[in-house]
């Protein structure tokens, strides 16, 4: 069996990131480990601060620009399993897979209204496209484009603005 090196990283913004709710000073009250799986098959530690606004007093956690909330993998490995063609280089079990296709079939929805008012709230321009978006890609697409990134560039305004949801319950009632 191939063996698994791991290692902690320190993940820290540049400048410092104003509450994403209010705009007001977040101050650091902590931190948590937070699990990478690589697409090499690799396994990183990263360590994620934990900050709190002084204001709103909500907790958020910086993500680094390569994870999806709740997800160990990363997003450029769960873009290239969502992508049309989907990549075959990546080294994840069937199961897992499918309840990848699963949550994005849910998500998509929400994510696309989400960056819809994202892109009123900060008059940000959208591709407007005169036909109507054939697939969940594309709807996405009109966003944040199709280009390598998409997932990274639906997931980062979403979880900066603490509009994202922890869908795991939402998934179980629907399926039980
Ligand atoms: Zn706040």
């Amino acid at each position: 069996m191939r063996r698994k090196i791991r290692l902690a990283f320190f993940v820290r913004s540049a400048e410092s990131v104003p509450c994403p709710c209010c705009e007001k000073l977040l101050i650091v009250i902590g931190s948590r480990h937070r699990l990478w799986y690589q697409s090499s098959g690799g396994r990183l530690i990263l360590i994620i601060r934990r900050l709190r606004c002084e204001s709103c007093f909500k907790i958020h956690h910086e993500l680094p620009d390569m994870l999806v909330p709740y997800k160990r993998y990363d997003a450029e490995i769960i873009e290239g399993v969502l992508n049309e063609p989907p990549r075959r280089d990546i080294a994840v079990d069937e199961s897992t897979l499918s309840r990848w296709k699963l949550w994005f079939f849910m998500w998509v929805v929400y994510a696309q209204g989400c960056l819809q008012s994202i892109s009123i709230r900060f008059n940000l321009s959208v591709e407007n496209s005169s036909d109507r978006p054939q697939s969940a890609l594309q709807l996405l697409g009109q966003f944040v484009g199709t280009a390598d990134g998409w997932m990274s560039r639906t997931v980062q305004p979403i979880a900066n603005s603490h509009r994202w949801r922890h869908t795991r319950s939402a998934f179980m009632s629907t399926f039980i």
